[in-house]
């Protein structure tokens, strides 16, 4: 498994994680615990996913050492303005003394309180209850004012990237500002993407499934990766990309694919509370 190194200090982020969004805090466990066994050792996880307690039950349960599972949480909208309090719970219900990476889920800017929000990220980071903080759908013009008016640069920013959502300048803007860019659905939610000729194509010159295909464009881009599955032969599939290599047109054949559409909603209007 391949790491990336975060701005900040030392700390560094399994390239490929865990997604569990949909998974219900039931089965979370099991799905967490399937993927640890397969070799994962990132689980993303949110306040708003409802499946904290079951993530950090298998977290504990898994017979790993803690500092050898990353975990990554998030605050919710309706939380803005006392993220310190909802930090606290969402540890309490993982079970966890810390996370190795919180992050602002939402921006959302009518709202008008996330540089508020980035101000008790910081001193969670401060007293080392996160080792690192980011944002999570965070546009320029919100991450520009972040860097602006606070002390902390995030260290990633978790955005949807998908081959028909490939986000060039987002990821410009994150590599000239050191901040890691992190893929949300990165498989287009599996729909009408992992069905593209293009990607049959690829998945037949090199023998992978068009998930592994688009699984390691996205670790030759350099994004941190986190792909949902609840189906254990697929949490497994999804694992093994790190033994192949996309050449420079196999990149550019899924460069081609852009359509710049979002499966997701936009974070200049997303505010759900
Ligand atoms: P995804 O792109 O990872 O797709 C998951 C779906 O693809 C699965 O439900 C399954 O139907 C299919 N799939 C998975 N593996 C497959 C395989 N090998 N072959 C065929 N089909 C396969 O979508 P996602 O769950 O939306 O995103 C992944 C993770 O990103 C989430 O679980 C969550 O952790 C995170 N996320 C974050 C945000 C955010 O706002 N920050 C939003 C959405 C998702």
């Amino acid at each position: 498994m391949n790491s990336l190194l975060l701005n900040t200090d030392g700390v560094q982020i399994p390239q490929l994680g865990f997604g569990v969004w949909q998974i219900p805090s039931g089965e979370a466990e099991q799905a967490v615990r399937t993927a640890l066994e397969a070799g994962y050792r990132h689980i993303d996880t949110a306040a708003a996913y409802g499946n904290e307690e079951g993530v950090g039950r298998a977290v504990r349960g898994c017979g790993l050492p803690r500092e050898k599972v990353f975990v990554t949480t998030k605050l919710w909208n309706a939380d803005h303005g006392r993220a310190e309090e909802a930090f606290d719970e969402s540890l309490a219900r993982l079970g966890l003394d810390y996370v190795d990476l919180f992050l602002i889920h939402w921006p959302v800017p009518k709202q008008d309180k996330y540089v508020q929000a980035w101000g008790a990220l910081e001193k969670i980071y401060r007293d080392g209850r996160a080792r690192a903080i980011g944002t999570s759908n965070f546009t320029v013009k919100t991450l520009t004012r972040l860097i602006d008016e606070t002390d902390i640069t995030p260290s990633i920013n978790q955005i949807e990237l998908h081959p028909y959502l490939q986000q060039r300048e987002m990821r410009a803007f994150h590599e000239a500002n050191g901040i890691l860019t992190e893929a949300w659905s990165p498989l287009g939610q599996g729909k009408g993407l992992l069905n593209d000729p293009a990607l049959a194509v690829l998945s037949e010159k090199h023998g992978r499934t068009p998930a592994q295909i688009v699984l390691r464009w996205h670790l030759q881009l350099g994004s941190v990766v986190i792909p949902k599955s609840a189906t254990p032969s697929r949490i497994a599939e999804n694992i093994k990309v790190f033994d192949f290599i996309l050449d420079t047109e196999d990149i550019a054949a899924i460069g081609a694919l852009n359509r710049s559409r979002r499966i997701g909603p936009d974070p200049d209007t997303f505010d759900m509370t």
